[in-house]
């Protein structure tokens, strides 16, 4: 199982996927790795791993990453060996990438694939969240919110729609889909009772 959210930039995915893995313990962070120089805090191998362009056309090139694609003008990437460690470890990758990078996972991991897709409740909303957060500069909220109005879009090829209205709402959504699927009879090695 690999847990894939997506959604548009401020709809709350990191706060509400950070709350989620301190209740999930078999969730593991897919580092992503990325040419968007750090925000103030983040930590490198942490939050992502920031290369230069250079770096990240290797990678490309030597076909390391399970999906990668140019959000915002930067450049993100999962790397395959990342997700393939942790599922051989018996944890759940947890992937919070673009739509544009979920749409290739769910094409080359089909059905292991839990994909969710994170709305914040208005535009409104969005652009606040988006405004508040204090991270990026104007222009680079403008962008976030123009291609918000495409990304909404893809959220059609998504199995589950959590609105983000509250946190601790959003995150027992989110742990009652983690248990709906752990439920699912194609995920159990065979019936208990043999
Ligand atoms: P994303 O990872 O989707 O870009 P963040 O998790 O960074 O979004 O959240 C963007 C901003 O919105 C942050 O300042 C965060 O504290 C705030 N936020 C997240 N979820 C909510 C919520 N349910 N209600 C109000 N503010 C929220
Ligand atoms: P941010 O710059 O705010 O951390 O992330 C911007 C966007 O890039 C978010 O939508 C986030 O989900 C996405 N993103 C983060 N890592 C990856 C990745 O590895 N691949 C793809 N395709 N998108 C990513």
């Amino acid at each position: 199982m690999i847990l894939l959210i997506s959604g548009p930039s401020g709809a709350g995915k990191s706060t509400v996927y950070q709350e989620l893995m301190r209740r999930e313990p078999r969730l593991d962070f897919s580092v992503s790795t990325t040419t968007r120089p750090p925000r103030e805090g983040e930590r490198e191998g942490v939050d992502y791993h920031f290369v230069d362009d250079a770096t990240f056309g290797r990678l490309q090139q030597a076909k390391e990453f399970l999906e990668w694609a140019d959000v915002h003008g930067k450049k993100y990437g999962t790397r395959r060996e990342h997700v393939e460690a942790m599922e051989a470890a018996g944890r759940i990758p947890l992937l919070d990438i673009d739509v544009q990078g979920g749409v290739q996972v769910l094409e080359r991991c089909g059905a292991a694939i839990v994909s969710v897709f994170l709305w914040p409740p208005s535009w409104e909303s969005l652009e606040e969240r988006l405004r508040g957060r204090g991270t990026d500069a104007v222009d680079v909220v403008a962008t976030r919110l123009t291609n918000a109005r495409w990304e909404v879009d893809y959220a059609e090829r998504y199995t589950y729609w959590v609105v983000n209205d509250e946190v601790e709402r959003a995150v027992e959504r989110l742990q009652a889909i983690l248990a709906a699927e752990a439920c699912r009879r194609e995920r159990i090695e065979g019936p208990p009772l043999g």
